[in-house]
C-alpha cells in the first residue's frame, strides 16, 4: 500500500440545502454568476462506481470491498436527471457530459440518453450530448449509445504500453480492449473522439510520444491532462505533475506543432495542431489538446456546473460542498421553484480554486482539505 494514500473523509454527506429564493430567478438563458460567468456546461455523474482503480482517482486502498457506495435509492432516477437537465438548459446550458465513476456501468443508460437527446437548448437547438468513459465497455455499447442519441465520446487512456496501462488502471485491464472500444466508437459515428491522458511523473510520461504517434492523423484528438489535486485520497504531490509546457516540449522534439485558436469560450483545452512540411497546421494530421488546470488556471471563463449522482450541484471541481436539489425534487417542488433555486445557486457562485492555487508558490498546494472525490463528481 502506498504510504501517501490519505484516508477518506466522507464529504458526500455535507450538503447545502438548495434554497428557493423569495425573488424568483426566472430562466431566460442569461444567467451569470458572481464573477460574470454564464452557465453553459453541465456534467452529470450517473454512478459513483467504477470497474477501474486508477491510483489518481480511486486508489484500491480506499475504494476496496468495504467501501460504501451510494445505495440505489440515493441515486437520481433517469426521470429526475432529465427533469433537472431541462431546467439547467432553460438557464443557458448547451452541453451535457455524462460521467461518473464509470458511466457505462449504469444500467440502461441508453434510456437516459434518449430522454436527454430529446431536450432542446434555450434557443431551440439540440444539445451537445457527450460522455466520458474508460472505454472498457465501449466495444459492446457504442452502437446502442449512438442509436439512443449520444453525439460524441471522450475516452480516458493513459498509455499504449500494456504493462503501464494495466498498472495504472490497477485491475489488470488490457489496453487492446480500450483500443477496440475506441475503434467501435469511431465506426458507430461517435466522433470527433477525444482521448484523455493524465500524465503522472514517474508513471507514464514515457507514453507521451507513443500516444501522440498512435493518434496523429487518426481523426482522434489526444488531450494531455495535468495530474490534479482533486479529492483527498490520491496523495497528490506537485512533483508528480508534468506541466503541459514540458509535454509540449517533448512532443515538439519529434512532431512539430503550431498553436490553434480556442474553439469556444470556456474551452478547457489549449489546442495545438500538427504542422505539415510547410510549417503550417495540416488538418489531416489533426491536433492535440492540453488541459493545464495546475499550471495555467482557467477559472476566468469557467462555465461548468456538476451534478452528482445523488443530485447535488457542485460549482467547482474542488468544492467541498454541494447544493442538494434532490430534496427539492422529492419534496414535490414545482419546476419554477427548482429552476429558481438553480439560478440562485449560480448567481452566488464565486469559485476559482485553480486561480487561487496558482497564486501560491509552486510546491505549496492548498492541501487536500475536505474535497469531494473525482469518482463521485465526475471529471
Ligand atoms: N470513468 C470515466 C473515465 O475515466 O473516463 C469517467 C470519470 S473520470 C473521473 C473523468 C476524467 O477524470 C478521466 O479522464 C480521468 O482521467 C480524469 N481524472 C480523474 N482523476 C484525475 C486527477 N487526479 N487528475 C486529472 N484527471 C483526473
Ligand atoms: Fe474509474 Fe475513471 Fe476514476 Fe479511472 S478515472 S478510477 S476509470 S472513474
Ligand atoms: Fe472551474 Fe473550479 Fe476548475 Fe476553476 S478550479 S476552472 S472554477 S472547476
Amino acid at each position: 500500500m502506498s504510504e501517501r494514500v490519505i484516508p477518506l473523509v466522507d464529504q458526500r454527506i455535507r450538503a447545502l440545502r438548495a434554497v428557493v429564493p423569495t425573488t424568483p430567478v426566472v430562466p431566460n438563458g442569461l444567467l451569470s454568476d458572481g464573477l460574470g460567468r454564464p452557465l453553459r456546461d453541465l456534467r452529470i455523474s450517473v454512478t459513483d462506481r467504477c470497474n477501474f482503480r486508477c491510483s489518481y482517482c480511486m486508489p484500491k486502498e480506499i475504494f476496496d470491498k468495504d467501501y460504501q457506495y451510494l445505495p440505489h435509492s440515493a441515486l437520481l432516477t433517469f426521470e429526475e436527471i432529465t427533469r433537472l437537465t431541462r431546467l439547467f438548459l432553460a438557464h443557458g446550458v448547451h452541453k451535457i457530459r455524462l460521467t461518473g465513476g464509470e458511466p457505462l456501468l449504469r444500467k440502461n443508460l441508453e434510456i437516459l440518453i434518449a430522454q436527454l437527446a430529446a431536450l432542446r437548448t434555450v434557443d431551440g437547438q439540440p444539445l451537445d450530448l457527450t460522455l466520458t468513459t474508460n472505454g472498457s465497455l465501449l466495444a459492446r455499447k457504442a452502437r446502442a449509445l449512438k442509436a439512443a442519441g449520444l453525439n460524441r465520446v471522450t475516452v480516458s487512456l493513459d498509455g499504449l504500453d500494456d504493462c503501464v496501462f494495466r498498472r495504472m488502471n490497477d485491475v489488470d485491464f488490457p489496453v487492446a480492449n480500450v483500443l477496440e472500444g475506441i475503434a467501435a466508437a469511431q465506426a458507430a459515428g461517435l466522433g470527433p473522439i477525444k482521448v484523455n491522458m493524465v500524465v503522472k511523473r514517474g508513471t507514464n510520461e514515457h507514453q507521451i510520444l507513443p500516444m501522440a504517434r498512435h493518434f496523429r492523423g487518426s481523426g482522434i484528438v489526444l488531450r494531455f491532462i495535468e495530474y490534479m489535486d482533486v479529492g483527498a485520497t490520491n496523495g497528490w504531490r506537485m512533483d508528480e505533475v508534468v506541466p503541459s509546457a514540458e509535454v509540449l516540449r517533448t512532443l515538439q522534439a519529434e512532431l512539430p506543432l503550431v498553436p490553434l485558436q480556442a474553439s469556444a469560450p470556456g474551452e478547457t483545452a489549449e489546442r495545438w495542431g500538427y504542422a505539415g512540411p510547410d510549417g503550417r497546421h495540416d488538418p489531416s494530421l489533426g491536433e492535440v489538446g492540453f488541459i493545464s488546470s495546475v499550471t495555467q488556471a482557467f477559472c476566468g471563463d469557467c462555465n461548468r456546473a456538476r451534478l452528482s449522482t445523488e443530485g447535488k450541484v457542485y460549482l467547482c471541481l474542488f468544492a467541498s460542498q454541494g447544493h442538494d436539489l434532490r430534496s427539492l425534487l422529492r419534496e414535490g417542488a414545482h419546476d419554477a421553484d427548482i429552476a429558481s433555486a438553480i439560478g440562485n445557486i449560480w448567481q452566488q457562485r464565486s469559485d476559482r480554486y485553480s486561480e487561487l492555487r496558482a497564486a501560491l508558490p509552486a510546491d505549496a498546494g492548498i492541501g487536500p482539505g475536505r474535497r469531494i472525490e473525482m469518482s463521485y463528481i465526475g471529471g
